[in-house]
């Protein structure tokens, strides 16, 4: 079986990339492991800091639960100031060694978000690292290099994103949005604030609001399909796409059918 770690700058961002994917692997008897460089404590109009962190702690095992009981993650650095640096990728190469994994997913370096930038730099300036004895001697150094790929994003500098592998998810679309509804605070509070979401600001009810970030999720978990159609097979209607990453090891078949094969029996 294989080890997957999910490396996403904050809390949801892995559920949101690649949560379809973790449940497929999951339930096919992989290790699936999430890890959220940042606590996520600086996304709330309301709550203080220390506040948003302990929630956030807290819908991160909701939703570890929820993708069918992975292991979630944090590193613990504070939200919107993380940084490519030498502490964080010294730490980041030290647990990679320790969990072993085949496959690391994360975020390109062209994004809107620094944390997401210094994500996947610091993702990339670990890639040849983990593998040299001298560096971090105290963790034995690896002998091969996890197989990298990167999470779908809409940015076109300085080239657009490939989509070199397409997970279908349409047998696991529901439990994946109830699992990334698990970052309550996020979906239902924070991005329905900062992004103007009327039909949740507006709900009259607390179901009706749930409802209407459930169908949000369910409208943009379909973009994948609608962008790169011929990516997926005939009559997937949501999916999530990962484009491979050269520094990484070499893709195998095994991966590639453990992500793209058929639907794991239920
Ligand atoms: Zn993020």
């Amino acid at each position: 079986m294989l080890t997957f770690l999910m490396i996403g700058a904050h809390p949801d961002d892995m559920d949101l990339n690649c949560g379809g994917t973790a449940i497929r692997l999951q339930k096919l008897g992989h290790r699936v492991i999430f890890l959220s460089m940042t606590n996520g404590n600086a996304g709330h109009m309301t709550m203080t800091p220390e506040k948003l962190r302990s929630t956030r702690m807290q819908e991160m095992k909701v939703a570890a639960q929820r993708f069918g009981g992975i292991r979630y993650e944090t590193m613990d650095i504070n939200d919107g100031y993380l940084t490519a640096n030498i502490e964080n990728r010294d730490r980041l190469i030290r647990y990679i060694r320790k969990e072993k994994p085949d496959v690391i997913i994360t975020h390109r370096s062209c994004d809107y978000h620094p944390d997401h930038r210094a994500c996947g730099q610091l993702v990339m300036d670990c890639s040849y690292l983990v593998g040299v004895p001298l560096i971090c001697p105290d963790v034995p150094a690896l002998r091969y290099h996890p197989v990298i790929l990167l999470s779908e994003d809409e940015f076109t500098s300085p080239a657009p994103f490939r989509p070199d592998l397409a997970v279908a998810c349409d047998a696991v679309i529901e439990q994946k949005i109830h699992a990334v509804m698990a970052h309550h605070s996020q979906f239902m509070e924070w991005l329905a604030y900062d992004g103007h979401w009327d039909d949740v600001l507006c709900a009259r009810t607390p179901e009706e609001a749930e409802q209407a970030v459930h169908d949000r999720l369910q409208r943009t978990f379909a973009e994948a399909v609608q962008r790169f159609p011929k990516a997926f097979p005939e009559g997937a209607c949501f999916g999530e796409v990962f484009q491979v990453d050269e520094y990484g090891g070499k893709m195998t078949e095994e991966i590639r059918r453990a992500m793209c094969g058929p639907d794991p029996e239920e």
